[in-house]
């Protein structure tokens, strides 16, 4: 009997103080944004869990309805950029505070990869960063990696009636975790995967450094332009 009080003591013991390190880390983690930050707008892109939208922009795009149920590990921050800073910002301060990132772009994943994890970490939703750019005459588009597939579709349609861009036939999909997957659909068989018609991308290495695909290089483009949060599309 005895024992068992004080392993349960133990137990107990380092819980809360495994608690306490995760409440002091966030709280340095949240400081860090403010501090490192280039304006003071990051404060309005940062959803802590005593927000009250926490959990409606937590939920929102998940399609695994699953991984709704409590027992699942939540984010610690929820960080919705509007701005490439913010990620960048991001980025610094979860490597000083020890938070892995999780990145969201569709909320697609079937296995939850983009909103849920085992260690302590901050989702970075990129859903305010989803503009697309498309240039009828190059026959080319910028789109940014929060897009839906149907946001670009739509898109490529006002500018032309005759381009399109192959990928999957989900319209929620989201185009950085897509493209990620290589991405298949109806035009398939004639033009392949939306991953073979990226011609550029923008990436955050993990210095947070952005690179295109000249200043990354061939071998880097073509190994993880999936982590790309702009792709630079060819219609055909
Ligand atoms: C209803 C439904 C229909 C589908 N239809 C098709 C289809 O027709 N064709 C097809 O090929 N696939 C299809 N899929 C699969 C879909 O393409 C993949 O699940 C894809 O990974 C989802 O991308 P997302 O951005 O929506 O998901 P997310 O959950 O946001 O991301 C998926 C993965 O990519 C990572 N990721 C996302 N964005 C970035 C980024 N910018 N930088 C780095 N990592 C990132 C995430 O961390 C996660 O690991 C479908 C899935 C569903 C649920």
């Amino acid at each position: 009997m005895k024992s068992t009080t004080i392993i349960l003591s133990i137990t107990l013991a380092l819980l809360l103080s495994f608690h306490g390190i995760v409440l002091l880390t966030n709280e340095n983690f949240l400081q860090c944004l403010s501090v490192h930050s280039e304006d003071t707008s990051i404060s309005e892109v940062i959803y802590t869990q005593d927000n009250p939208l926490y959990s409606s922009i937590l939920d929102f795009s998940k399609q695994n309805l699953l991984f709704r149920a409590p027992k699942y590990p939540k984010p610690q921050v929820i960080i919705k950029p509007f701005h490439v800073s913010q990620i960048q910002t991001v980025l610094k301060c979860s490597q000083k505070h020890g938070l892995q990132i999780r990145v969201r772009s569709g909320g697609h994943d079937s296995e939850g990869l983009s909103y849920t994890s085992e260690v302590p970490f901050v989702m970075i939703d990129l859903i305010n960063l989803s503009s697309i750019n498309v240039d009828a005459e190059k026959k080319t588009a910028w789109v940014q990696a929060g897009a839906t597939l149907g946001q670009l579709y739509y898109r490529i349609a006002k500018k032309s009636k005759i381009l399109g861009f192959p990928a999957g036939v989900c319209p929620t999909v989201g185009v950085g975790g897509h493209f990620s997957g290589g991405g298949y659909g109806y035009v398939m068989r004639k033009f392949g995967l939306s991953a073979d018609q990226v011609v550029d991308a923008h990436l955050i290495d993990v210095r947070g450094r952005i690179l295109d695909r000249k200043s990354m290089g061939e071998d880097l483009f073509w190994e993880v332009e999936q982590l790309a949060l702009e792709s630079l599309l060819l219609g055909k």
